[in-house]
Formats: C-alpha cells, sequence, structure tokens
C-alpha cells in the first residue's frame, strides 16, 4: 500500500476488498469441470476443444482476446512394452487401468504411460539400478565397478528431471530405460493408496517429457518464435534420447527387481539406494536376468496456441503484468495445469468486471493460458522469444500459476523484487480451515509459522525459482521478475497420470474449492498493487540482500572443490547495493506519501524501476548456455527442477576453471555496480 499516494490508499483497500468477496468457488469448480472434462494432450483435438473454451471464458468477459499460434516439434506415442525375457517370459503392464467410480479413468480406459521424445526402437539386455540416475548416482555407479554399457538402467522418479535420467543413462552408454514410481515416494509408504486414499496404486504411471536441452521452448527453433516458416533446425541435429524410456508402475518394476540378483545397492533406505518395495535392492540382475523394452514414438511438428486476455493499462499500456498457467495435459490435467488455469480465469473475470464498473490499471494486465507446457515449456518460451524486445522493457512481472491450488500451504519461488509484494498481499487474505471455514489466520501468518526463513524468522521462506514451468522464458531468458505460487498439503499424488483428474482432485482435496479460492484471492491483490501502485512496488534493497545470500551458497560448493573465491569485493558491491536500495526505497515511498511526485518525476522513476532486475541479463555468445541470459538466476543444468543462483559463477565452478572464475567474478562486480548506480539514480530522481 506504501507504492499508492495516500490519496489513493481508500480506493486502493475498497478495490481489493471487493476482489476479495466476489472470487466464487462456484465459478471455480465450473470452470475446472468443463476445462478437465476430456484428455487434452498438446496438439491434439482435445487440447484445440479446451483453447476454445478458455478464449470463449476470456472473451464472455468482455477482455480483448488473442489466440497466438506457434508450431512446435512435439512427439506422440505409438506403442510402449516391457518384458521379462529370461528366465520365463512376462509381459510387464505399462498401461494405467481405470479405476472403479472414477468416471474420467472408465470413459479413457487403459491408457498407456509413455515419456515424450523417447527414442523409437528396441533394446535387450542385463539389467542395472540406477537409484534416481541422477549425475552422481552414474558416478557412484561408476565408483562400485558396475558397467551400465549395453545394459538396461532401471531408476525410480524423484531427485531429478525425467529427462536427465535419460540423457545420463544415454551417456553411460546404456540401451534402454525404465522409469518406475517408488512407493517410498508415492504408494503405500506415504499413505493409503487410490481408491480408499489419494496415493500411487502399484499401476499409476507418471508420463512427462525428457527434453533437456541448453534452451527452453521449441526444440528447433532456439532463441526464435516458432512460427510456420521459421528457419528450424535439423531435428537430427538436437540432442533429444536415442534409447527407448518406457515408464512404468512400482508393481511392474517389483518384478525385474525382485529377480536382481548381484549386490545389494548402498546406503539403505535414509538417503540410500533401497526403495519402498519388500526386499533387497541390488545393483545389477546377475547372469540371468534380461529385460526388453520397445517403444515407438512419432516426432513432428504440431500447432498449437496461447491464449492471452488483456486489460490495457490506462498510464503505461505497453507495461505488462502477466499472470500466467499452461493449458496442455497429460491426459485430463485436473491438478496439473487446471487447479492453476482455473485460477487465471477466475482473476481475469474479478478485474473485467471491475473495468465493467470504469476502474482501469495503470499497467495492463494480461491473463495467459500456455500451450505445450509439458513438452518443455514451449508456448509460453515462444511468446517470449516473439516479444524479447517489448519484455525486456516494460515487462513488469510475471506470476506462475501452474496447477497453483493443490492445498491451503501457501509456498513461493520468487525473484527478488518481487517478495515484498506477495508477502503483502498474503497479509490481506485469510486463510481457510481444511474443511472451507473461514478463519481469522492471514495466510502470511499461517505461511511464516509453518516455513519460517533460517535468517529471518518473521519473514516464510521462499525458494529459488529453477526450472520446470512457464516462467524459465519470462525470468531467465528476459529478465522479467518472476515468481511461482502453489498451495500445499496434498493428500495424494496423481502426478502425470491418468488419475489427474476432477474426480481424484475432490477425492484428494476437499470438495470445497477452498486452496483456489485462497490463492486466487492473494493473486488478485498482489495484481492490483503491481498493475496500480504508483510505482511498481518492488522490494529494491533484497536484490543486494539475495545476492550476498546466494553469494555464500556458491562460495560453499566451490571450497566443495577446492577452488578459492574472493568473495570479499563480491559481498561489500552486494551490500552496498542493499544499501543504495533502501536509500532509494526510502526517498521513493517518502516522495509517493507526501503526494507530491509530478507526472515527469514518476515517468523516469517507473522506466528505471520496471527495468531494474533486468540489468542481470548480460550476453554471453560463448557460455555453454547462451539463452539462459539472465546472471542472477538459471535452471540447474544437471537436475532441471532446481536452480542454479549466480549461474556465471557456478558454471566456471562446474568447470574446475580458476580462470573462468575470476572472470565471473568481474562480470558480477559490473551487474551489481550498474544496479547500484540504477538505485543511485532513482534515489536522486526521488528526492
Ligand atoms: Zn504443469
Amino acid at each position: 500500500m506504501q507504492f499508492f499516494a495516500p490519496d489513493r490508499r481508500d480506493a486502493e483497500l475498497a478495490m481489493e476488498k471487493t476482489l476479495l468477496a466476489r472470487v466464487s468457488r462456484d465459478n471455480l469448480a465450473r470452470l475446472h469441470k468443463r476445462f478437465a472434462r476430456e484428455p487434452h494432450v498438446a496438439g491434439s483435438a482435445g487440447d484445440a476443444r479446451v483453447v476454445d473454451a478458455i478464449a470463449e471464458e476470456f472473451t464472455s468477459l468482455g477482455l480483448s482476446v488473442e489466440k497466438h499460434p506457434f508450431w512446435g516439434y512435439l512427439a506422440k506415442p505409438v506403442s510402449g512394452a516391457v518384458e521379462i525375457v529370461a528366465p520365463g517370459r512376462m509381459t510387464l503392464t505399462v498401461k494405467e487401468p481405470p479405476i472403479a467410480g472414477d468416471k474420467y479413468s472408465e470413459e479413457v480406459g487403459p491408457s498407456l504411460g509413455w515419456n515424450a521424445y523417447s527414442g523409437s526402437g528396441e533394446a535387450t539386455g542385463k539389467v542395472v539400478y540406477a537409484n534416481h540416475a541422477t549425475r552422481q548416482d552414474f558416478d557412484k555407479l561408476q565408483e562400485l565397478g558396475v558397467d551400465v554399457k549395453g545394459k538396461i538402467v532401471i531408476a525410480r522418479y524423484g531427485g531429478n528431471f525425467r529427462g536427465y535420467k535419460a540423457k545420463f543413462a544415454e551417456e553411460a552408454g546404456a540401451t534402454g530405460l525404465i522409469i518406475y514410481t517408488d512407493p517410498h515416494d508415492s504408494g503405500y509408504m506415504q499413505g493409503l493408496m487410490k481408491p480408499e486414499g489419494g496415493w500411487s496404486t502399484p499401476t499409476q504411471i507418471q508420463r512427462g517429457s525428457l527434453k533437456t536441452l541448453p534452451y527452453s521452448g521449441d526444440p528447433l527453433t532456439p532463441g526464435k518464435e516458432a512460427t510456420s516458416d521459421a528457419e528450424r533446425l535439423d531435428p537430427s541435429s538436437v540432442a533429444l534420447p536415442h534409447i527407448p524410456v518406457q515408464p512404468i508402475g512400482w508393481g511392474a518394476a517389483s518384478k525385474i527387481l525382485s529377480r536382481m540378483r548381484g549386490e545389494p545397492v548402498p546406503g539403505g533406505a535414509n538417503g540410500g539406494w533401497q526403495g519402498g518395495l519388500p526386499f533387497t535392492y541390488r545393483l545389477t540382475g546377475g547372469e540371468d536376468l534380461r529385460v526388453r523394452v520397445k517403444v515407438q514414438q512419432e516426432r513432428k511438428i504440431e500447432k498449437s496456441y496461447n491464449i492471452l486476455a488483456t486489460i490495457p493499462g490506462s498510464e503505461y499500456p505497453e507495461e505488462m503484468v502477466i499472470i500466467g498457467s499452461h493449458h496442455d495435459a497429460w491426459v485430463h490435467g485436473a491438478m496439473d495445469p487446471l487447479a492453476g488455469t482455473i485460477l487465471v480465469v477466475e482473476a481475469a473475470r474479478l478485474f473485467a468486471q471491475r473495468v465493467k464498473e470504469g476502474w482501469r490499471p495503470k499497467r495492463s494486465i494480461v491473463f495467459a493460458a500456455w500451450g505445450a507446457e509439458e513438452y518443455g515449456m514451449i508456448g509460453s518460451t515462444e511468446w517470449v522469444e516473439a516479444r524479447q524486445e517489448a519484455l525486456g522493457l516494460h515487462g513488469v512481472a510475471y506470476i506462475n500459476l501452474d496447477g497453483a491450488a493443490r492445498g491451503l500451504d501457501l509456498g513461493s519461488s520468487a525473484s527478488a523484487t518481487l517478495k515484498a509484494v506477495l508477502m503483502d498481499a498474503a497479509q490481506a487474505v485469510t486463510v481457510a480451515s481444511a474443511e472451507g471455514e473461514p478463519t481469522s489466520t492471514t495466510v502470511l501468518e499461517d505461511w511464516v509459522k509453518r516455513t519460517p526463513d533460517k535468517e529471518n524468522p518473521n519473514e516464510p521462506r521462499f525458494g529459488n525459482l529453477g526450472g520446470g514451468s512457464d516462467h524459465v522464458g519470462f525470468y531467465c531468458h528476459v529478465g522479467v521478475p518472476s515468481a511461482g505460487l502453489e498451495g500445499g498439503g496434498t493428500q495424494g499424488d496423481t502426478y502425470h497420470s491418468l488419475y489427474d483428474n476432477v474426480y481424484w482432485y475432490k477425492q484428494i482435496l476437499n470438495d470445497n474449492y477452498a486452496a483456489a479460492e485462497m490463492i486466487t484471492r492473494v493473486v488478485a491483490v498482489a495484481t492490483a498493487r503491481l498493475a496500480d501502485a504508483d510505482l511498481p512496488p518492488f522490494d529494491a534493497p533484497r536484490i543486494g540482500e539475495d545476492f550476498v545470500r546466494h553469494l555464500r551458497g556458491v562460495a560453499a560448493v566451490a571450497e566443495k572443490r577446492d577452488l578459492t573465491m574472493s568473495t570479499s569485493a563480491l559481498e561489500d558491491a552486494a551490500r552496498n547495493v542493499a544499501e543504495q536500495g533502501q536509500a532509494a526505497q526510502r526517498a521513493i515511498l517518502a516522495v509517493i506519501a507526501s503526494g507530491s511526485l509530478s507526472k515527469d518525476r514518476r515517468d523516469r522513476l517507473e522506466r528505471l524501476y520496471v527495468a531494474l532486475e533486468r540489468l542481470w541479463i548480460v550476453d554471453r555468445p560463448k557460455s555453454d548456455r547462451p539463452w539462459y541470459r539472465n546472471t542472477f538466476a538459471a535452471t540447474d543444468p544437471d537436475s532441471g527442477y532446481g536452480a542454479w543462483m549466480l549461474p556465471v559463477l557456478r558454471e566456471a565452478i562446474s568447470k574446475n576453471d580458476a580462470v573462468e572464475l575470476k572472470r565471473a567474478e568481474q562480470t558480477y562486480l559490473r551487474v551489481l555496480e550498474s544496479v547500484r548506480q540504477t538505485l543511485v539514480a532513482a534515489a536522486a530522481i526521488a528526492g
């Protein structure tokens, strides 16, 4: 609220009160049922119908709607099979059966589990168990003298993005890969299974993409929009998997694992390689066991859409506050993504209604439903790549809501400048009880209580933005301040399975849409403030403070590798940035509070402030991943979901390159200095 001039604060409070009161659980439930009616994998007829349904919802609100087409390189399953061929023959199931009473799964029938971009072909051989198939796990196998060459690797989900399992298995010489869900992670070890509870049955299968390229988005058009006639890479030159990869449930996996006769796995169950099946896991299958994996897929370019609805800003129409979630799903996608997408559409309804009543935000608000996220953030990345320049100048914030309403335990990963506005928004909303009854506890209080920050226990712990969803293009490529919001606490798991439908969503999460309502409210308040405050309500001091924190993390990694990093110059520079951030913030809040900020000065401050986090964008054409231009954060190139903070330093450390590390330090000193100067300029204009 401090970013609103005193004479605007009452109106803003009234506005927020209206937004909070109007969030409708009934409408959220209606949208959910509508969008999750049928399977709608990207590029399918089902997905085209969901695209039309979302566009229709936006249009009915009176918003201007854009259907943005893109042509992405997708993969479709033809067949998949896993067999034990010796001793004896046994075909293992690769399909998920319907569950009685769950009409969505009954309508679909037995459904093939598959991993998009698997190689096509067949492999037969001995078996090696590789735990989570992380880089460390393959290093461990090598250390233990287990040869993976020519073998079929079996690995459990978890520990990294599944694409890296395929990448590392292939690099180690495996000829096929089986990925399964272990009951230690989802199944009877976690709680009751479906249909009694919400956890994985023996036949539940996690689908998902295997794409791990050094850029996000369409595999064939890195850095450029995937238009129909874009210049494309030759698919054979793109590092997609060659070996067949098949996901299965733990029922099928136990048939293989229980027949293995090699050495026991290291470490036991607590942090070791032992999973939750009732026998000792082993590293190798022994002399007799032979397994076959056979997968057929088609890779081809398919047309899909992003849908965008815009409320134009009154004062800075070119500036954008963007709220998004994807629409494509592996099957029905009730949780992933629609438990977020319905929040985007509901938030659009709230703001559209206010617009009809005469309200206009200063900055534009864009509500987005992205296509082909599941294949690797294709739609959102292509949209960003088409608008790099505009977003670079005018992108205020991107808030990602992929599958956000998973429970009432709010959590967030966010870039530095957005943390304060998210906490303020969470303070403006009260948390509901599990039964959906109102309480007097604010979402922020509840959040801090559950997960206090270690260094500052009055604040909640924020995660770092890594990979795995649609913020990647905005944040890692262009530097738009970004955040993901998500409620946790789900007692069960339907991730990328046939059971991710409205029936199981309601079974696991209550019938009441209280989580969806709560998170929509938080998003609505944050959006109202980001779009309509006198200046973007950014937390400027946090940039330097977070840098110091991340620097310590990076220095600890360097130390483990016996690399010396001189952090003191960087730490001093970051502290200066934090101090200058405080000075700028004080000056800005003072001039806003005085009510005497002239239009001319406000325009100049707006331009500086909006671009603050963009100062981290540095073109490094010679780096390993030039597409990842944000030097503050990138996705972890070895795990996919996680984040690499201060990635230029991390890259040098990972190569054990002391000279490059020195250069990286210089890069950060330069960027920190430009951030400091910008804050000095902002303070001068405000003062
Ligand atoms: Zn998703």
